[in-house]
């Protein structure tokens, strides 16, 4: 063993998860390690899409948009139905941010140097290795052969979280619930310049999608739900076949080149299923199975549980591990629980072309109800607010976007008039 490392937690994990466990628990004062297995800035298999609530949380914690060179704020969403109905969607405008799309190569870098300035020692490559629980503490080995002792540990290693299944907490044989391909293109046409998602028949209740970037690229991918219609063999087909369908090739347009190779990776959404805490370790984000049944997205889940796991180690203090882990569960259970049930409810819903075509016809009724689907969809507010009295407030439909500061900016040119005379 090279060296014994004391700290008060470590987390294992320096994506969203771990990030936002870090920053909050830095900022609190308390000795915070991270190690990953990668060496950053690294990219993740994402369609890089950021809710209205995953942006809050990035601003909340200082992330700021202008220190990331291809952040991209989105004013409006382009809905393809499962007939081939073109639905257009507008975000609120001149209110700050409700959608964006950010590389995760860049995100994830950010956020982690965020962590480091707060305070946290960040240790990359460093693999996870082996753990062992004991009764004050946690003994965790590394693959730089060093000796980490912690209080606590949070898991924000991810899907496969080697954590989870160090300590027997997974379900056998788990792979994920959704399988997602992604790969970036450049070249793409002017119709390109839009967020697109499709609903194709085919692939419900998964989805297409196209999550615009600067300077003509943009994000590609597909989500489908495991054992739907194909088996995961077949995806690789699909995606050419996808990618070949007229009026798919037709806004990505002619020119556009795919960069690299396209790549898949597995979401999990179990959040109900998974075991949340077990004695010293907390199990976060996608190690947690927090992301959204319905969407697939798990970045502002991942922040969410990384920010609650650690209040409640905060709270609780470095002994009363049995307080930190309820108090932690319980958090989540508050935050994500009722909108976790809705939207797997939802998922079964959209199953169906005839029921995805009829949502998407009620959306689609009238200028409030566009604008209303667009703000619940890039979860302006929880998914199952209407459901759950005891988080109502007077303005629950009414919050500004992140980021109200920079809107000036980001919002359409002022005319030159109007700087000139410096009038609105
Ligand atoms: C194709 C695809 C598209 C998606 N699109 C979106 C989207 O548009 N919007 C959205 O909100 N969500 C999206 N998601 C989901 C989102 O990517 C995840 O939910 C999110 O990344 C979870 O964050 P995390 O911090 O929990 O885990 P991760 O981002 O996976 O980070 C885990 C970290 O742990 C490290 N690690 C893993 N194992 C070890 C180990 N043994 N030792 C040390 N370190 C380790 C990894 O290197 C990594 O840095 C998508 C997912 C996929 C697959």
């Amino acid at each position: 063993m090279k060296e014994i490392l004391e700290t008060e937690v470590l987390i294992v994990g320096g994506g969203p998860a771990g990030c936002a466990a870090a920053i909050e628990l830095a900022r609190a004062g308390r000795d915070v390690t991270i190690i990953d297995k990668a060496d950053f800035p690294r990219d993740k298999c994402c369609g890089d899409g950021l809710t209205a609530d995953a942006l809050r949380i990035l601003e909340n914690v200082g992330l700021e948009p202008s220190t990331v060179q291809n952040w991209n704020n989105i004013m409006n969403v382009i809905i393809h139905s499962p007939n081939g109905k073109i639905i257009e969607l507008p975000l609120p405008q001149g209110r700050g941010q409700y959608a964006a799309v950010v590389p995760r190569i860049e995100l994830d870098e950010s956020l982690l140097n965020l962590a480091q300035n707060a305070g946290a020692s960040v240790y990359t490559p460093v693999r996870f290795g082996q753990i062992k629980e004991l009764n004050e503490h946690v003994e965790i080995a590394t693959s730089d052969e060093r000796k980490i002792v912690s209080r606590y540990v949070i898991a924000a290693d991810g899907m496969w979280s080697s954590v989870r299944k160090a300590v027997g907490a997974g379900i056998d044989n788990y792979r994920g619930d959704w399988h997602a391909f992604r790969q970036y293109f450049s070249q793409t046409g002017p119709e390109a310049q839009h967020l697109r998602v499709w609903f194709e028949p085919d692939l419900l209740p998964g989805y297409m999608w196209l999550f615009p970037l600067p300077g003509q690229r943009a994000n590609i991918g597909f989500g489908v739900l495991r054992g739907s219609h194909y088996e995961i063999g077949d995806l690789g087909k699909l995606w050419n076949n996808l990618l070949e369908r007229p009026h798919i090739r037709e806004v990505i347009g002619p020119k556009a080149i795919g960069e690299g190779n396209r790549k898949a990776w597995p979401i999990p959404s179990r959040l109900m299923d998974l075991l949340p805490y077990k004695g010293r370790i907390h199990f976060v984000g996608d190690a947690m199975g927090a992301a959204d049944p319905m969407t697939g997205e798990g970045i502002a889940q991942a922040l969410r549980t990384g920010r609650s796991s650690a209040r409640a180690m905060i709270k609780a203090g470095p002994f009363k591990s049995l307080q930190a882990g309820e108090t932690y569960q319980n958090a989540i259970s508050a935050e994500l629980g009722h909108d976790h049930r809705l939207a797997g409810k939802l998922q079964k819903l959209l199953e169906r072309p005839k029921t995805a075509e009829m949502a998407l016809h009620l959306a689609d009724s009238n200028a409030w109800t566009r604008r209303n689907f667009a703000r619940w969809m890039f979860e302006d507010y929880p998914r199952a607010l209407v459901l759950t009295p005891n988080r109502w407030s007077s303005n629950m439909f009414n919050f500004d976007g992140a980021y109200q500061k920079n809107s000036a900016t980001l919002t359409e040119p002022k005319a030159i008039s109007s700087i000139v005379l410096g009038g609105d």
